[in-house]
């Protein structure tokens, strides 16, 4: 296959859950090599936006291009071949509660690969190791802290060497050492492996010392977008008031509702 230069490239992108809108029209692009972050608030389609990226969902409208390939147009296995490239790091963690750390990473290589165990048994310790937890490599998820899972999560989305690696939300629920330790491995395996990282978060503080270049979702579209350093100093109140954390900006306090008279059941 040809060398890209954009791993995802997407296009005036669609999409609805039923009859609720997710994205009017979502255009944006992950150059190769970057660390790009997606930022919006929670409920803006982050999450949603990654299963597009990864084919389990299809859009309505626009297209979503994986290495130079229209992801929602390949027939099953290319598919399949197409998710081996990505890794994906969930946003509850996902690990497997009653397999050791061990087993967790080398559960998809068995899956997915025709390795011989001894090959599995040094690529997981390998993996462990970028993360700094070879050493944990029995215990059970239980006994790991929520900074320990969240590294295995990451050793479990490079098992098998992806060229695009995604975060959905890797900073949730740590404590600010832990998040440091996350950001920093996410900046280093992305540099290290020379692959491709997408970060979806709402916190802004956290994803802004590793990532490249930052996309802000809301209203169904990107309202605005820019390298790190730009952004830092961006007077947009959109961006002000997310890298700010303040409650009253753009981004409305409430969610969608009527008319405060019309709930009440009171004259309008
Ligand atoms: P984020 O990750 O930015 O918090 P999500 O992509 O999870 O946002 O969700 C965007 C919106 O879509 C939310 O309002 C959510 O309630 C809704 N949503 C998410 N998943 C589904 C689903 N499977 N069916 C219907 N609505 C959904
Ligand atoms: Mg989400």
């Amino acid at each position: 296959m040809p060398a890209v230069d954009n791993i995802v490239e997407i296009r005036d992108l669609a999409f609805s859950y039923g009859a609720h809108e997710i994205f009017k029209s979502v255009s944006l692009t992950i150059p190769r090599g970057k660390v790009v972050g997606i930022m919006g608030a929670s409920g803006s389609g982050k999450s949603t936006l990654l299963r597009l990226i990864g084919a389990q969902l299809r859009p309505s409208r626009g297209s979503v291009r994986v290495l130079g390939e229209n992801i929602h147009e390949l027939d099953r296995n290319d598919l399949y071949r197409m998710r081996r490239k990505m890794g994906m790091q969930f946003q509850q963690g996902g690990l497997f509660t009653d397999l050791s750390v061990f087993e967790n990473i080398a559960f998809q290589m068995r899956e997915k690969t025709d390795l011989p165990e001894d090959m599995i048994n040094d690529l997981v310790l390998m993996k462990l190791n970028a993360v700094g937890l070879r050493g944990a490599a029995k215990l059970m998820p239980s006994e790991c802290s929520g900074g320990m899972a969240r590294r295995v999560g990451l050793a479990r989305a490079i098992a098998l060497d992806p060229d695009l690696i995604m975060y959905d939300e890797p900073f949730a629920g740590l404590d600010p050492i832990s998040c440091n330790v996350v950001g920093k491995l996410i900046r280093r395996l992305n540099d290290a492996l020379g692959v491709t990282s997408v970060v979806v978060s709402y916190d802004a503080q956290e994803s802004l010392r590793c990532i490249d270049y930052v996309y802000f979702l809301a209203d169904g579209k990107v309202v605005a977008q820019g390298s790190t350093e730009d952004v830092k100093k961006s007077e947009d109140p959109f961006v002000r008031q997310f890298i700010g954390g303040l409650p009253d900006g753009p981004v409305p306090f409430h969610y969608r509702q009527n008319a405060y008279a019309a709930d009440l059941d009171l004259p309008a």
